[in-house]
Formats: structure tokens, sequence, C-alpha cells
């Protein structure tokens, strides 16, 4: 098998043992004489595939079934934008929105289709280069809820310390760095994420909630897009995304084998600097595009060239060294090198090694 460097922001690189058991599961469960993709999502098999993620989830994040529940959902993290708000807000509520890049932008502007938003912060004015730290959060028990966007997959910038909230719920969108930090997990009263970055496959959305905060979401919210009537389902209400499901669990297995979390934010952390160090030693070529240094992603690496007519060639010398995906977000251009967690630390010397040559050759 033919693997190459997939700087790809999302779908986004798996581990290869994550393929394999997939490849597998496609054409044999358990001995079953079924695939994966054939069996009822009501026996037994599933079922126990289902419940393992569940659990699995929460057992990642080190947060208790006591606590916490899970749901799956389609829709990717655009449909969390719209839901959060149906389930949590009304027409004159109020939630805060800290605004640190263009996903936290639509987020807020599904909650503007059911209530009032307060932008308790936003770093529009520096076309979101960092965390926006100082916070014009409403009176204590006026907001419904804060929602921060933990990384911001456009911009390359991600919060290391988490926000107070007047003591109102925090709801995070995770989607491009869950499970990639050590983070205080039970800061949080609602986590969504599609999948499809440093989770699994696209397809499904995972929610995780405070059980506390799911006795305040509203009762009469259509099924499919309930928290409630999700959790009190156990997500199968419906036909569930089997696939995508069972490609989460074993995203988590491998985790859990690397040492889990803390594991992965040692990792993460080394594999960035690789990147990060090799772009500060040539300032007058590379420009990174996080403008607080403090707020640099370890997830997506963004940069632009001082002389952007070198781009092309830059991007045709790393497809020749195998490595594809570099290209910045279309809405921001430059470069953008996405090493989520299963992004091997090999591909980021690669791509140091490429940045310090090159800079060295055209500089
Ligand atoms: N939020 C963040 C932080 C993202 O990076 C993305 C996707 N790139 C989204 C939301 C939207 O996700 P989806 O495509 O699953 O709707």
């Amino acid at each position: 098998m033919r693997r190459i460097y997939n700087f790809s922001a999302g779908p986004a690189i798996l581990p290869v043992s994550v393929l394999e058991e997939a490849s597998k599961a496609v054409l044999e469960l358990n001995g079953s004489g079924m695939s994966l993709l054939e069996v009822s999502h009501r026996g037994k098999d599933y079922d126990a595939i289902h419940a393992e993620t569940m659990s699995r989830l929460l057992k990642t994040l080190g947060l208790s079934s006591e606590e916490y529940a899970v749901a799956f959902f389609g829709g990717g993290a655009s449909l969390q934008f719209a839901i959060l708000a149906m389930n949590y807000l009304a027409a004159g509520e109020t939630a805060d929105y800290i605004e640190s890049g263009e996903w936290g932008v639509k987020a807020v502007q599904e909650a503007r289709r059911v209530g009032n938003v307060n932008i308790a912060a936003t770093s529009v004015d520096t076309k979101y280069d960092r965390i926006p730290k100082t916070l014009a959060l409403s009176a204590p028990g006026v907001a419904k809820y804060v929602h921060i966007t933990t990384n911001n997959t456009i911009e390359g910038t991600q919060y290391f310390d988490l926000p107070e909230t007047n003591g109102a719920p925090l709801v995070a969108d995770m989607s491009s760095d869950i499970f990639a930090l050590a983070r205080d997990y039970s800061r949080f009263d609602l986590i969504y994420a599609g999948a499809q970055k440093n989770a699994g496959p696209a397809g499904v959305t995972i929610a995780i909630i405070k059980r506390s905060f799911l006795e305040k979401a509203h009762k009469n919210v259509s099924p499919m897009l309930s928290y409630a009537v999700q959790v009190q389902k156990d997500s199968l209400y419906n036909t569930p995304p089997v696939f995508p499901i069972f490609v989460v669990n074993e995203v988590l297995k491998w985790i859990e084998e690397q040492g889990g979390v803390s594991a992965m934010e040692q990792r993460n952390r080394e594999k960035a600097a690789l990147i990060y160090d090799a772009l500060d030693a040539f300032p007058n070529f590379y420009t990174p595009a996080a403008g607080d240094p403090a707020d640099r992603s370890l997830m997506n690496i963004t940069w632009r060239l001082a002389d952007e007519s070198l781009g092309k060639e830059f991007l045709a010398e790393a497809k020749a060294k195998e490595m594809d995906g570099l290209p910045g977000h279309r809405n921001v251009g430059g470069f953008r090198a996405s090493i989520y967690n299963a992004f091997p630390r090999e591909g980021c010397q690669a791509l140091a090694d490429l940045l310090r040559d090159f800079a060295q050759r055209k500089g």
C-alpha cells in the first residue's frame, strides 16, 4: 500500500491499523458471514460496537457516563450550529459567542435565526489571526450558553486556556481538535465535532452533553434534531451511520494504544514545533498566519510566502516529495499543513526540511 504525506484539512489521514480493521469489517464482521455494511443496526454485532464507541468516547476524554451522555448525528458540525440554537435558544433569549474564525461566524449565523447573539469577543478586525481574549460577556444568568471554536481550522489558531463564562454553560465546536489535547473536558457542557478530521471518516458527528445541561434542552424539538431524544433513544431513533461509528471506535482504540490524549498532546506539540521552527528560521521568507504565537494551532499550521509568486513552485516541490494537501483554505489562500493526531512525525520532518531547503535556495 502506497501512503503519501496527506496534509489535507479533512477528511484527513487515518492510522493504517484503523484502515486495516475497517477493511476487514467491510468484508466480514465477527465471523457473521456479513459485511459491517450489511448487518442490522439493531443486531447484536452492531449493538456492541455502538455501545463500546459511546463508552470509549467518554473514557478517552476522562468523563463519566453518570455526568455525560453521547449522541451521534448526521449532518456534520454545520447541522450542530443550527440544532444547538434550536435546543437551547428561543426568540428573545440570548447566547454569547466568541468569534475566532470563519466556522464560528457560521455558528453565529445559525443561532441568530433562533434567538439573540451577543458577540462576547471577535478577532474579525485582524482577520481572525488570533483568539480574542477580552470578553464582553452577558450579565450573569442572561446567556443560555457561551460558544467557542476550540481550533480554527481555516485560520490556524487554537484555544489553550479556556475562557471564563460568567457562570453560563460552555459549548464548543471541537471538530478539528477533539482528542488532540489533554484538556479538562469536564469544563464543557456540550462538545460537538464532525468526525472527519481527528476522529474518523465523514458521516457522523459526535455530541457529548453534560446531563445537567441536557435537562435544560427544549422538549418540543423535532426528534431527529433533539439532543434529549437522541440521548434517550441511544442514538438509535433511526438508522445511525454504522460505518463511520465503527471507524471512530477503531480510532479511539488506536488513541488508547498510543497512551491516550496526553500522549497525543505531547506528540502533537513535538510535530508542530518541527514545522513552526522551520518557518520561524526564515522570518523574511515565511509569514506564519497566526498573529499571536501563543495561539498557534497544533493541528492546522498556516503561513504565507513573502513572495507569493513562488507558491506554485513550492507546491510542485512538495508534490515531488509525496506531500499533498498543502494549499490554504480557498477563502484565505496561503498554505496550510493539517497535522491531526494520525499524521506521522516523519511527514512533519519532511515538510520542515523542505521549508528550510526552499528558503535557503530561493530566499
Ligand atoms: N467547524 C469546524 C471547526 C470545522 O473545521 C468544520 C469543517 N472544516 C466545520 C465546523 C464544518 O463541518 P462539517 O463539514 O462537518 O459540517
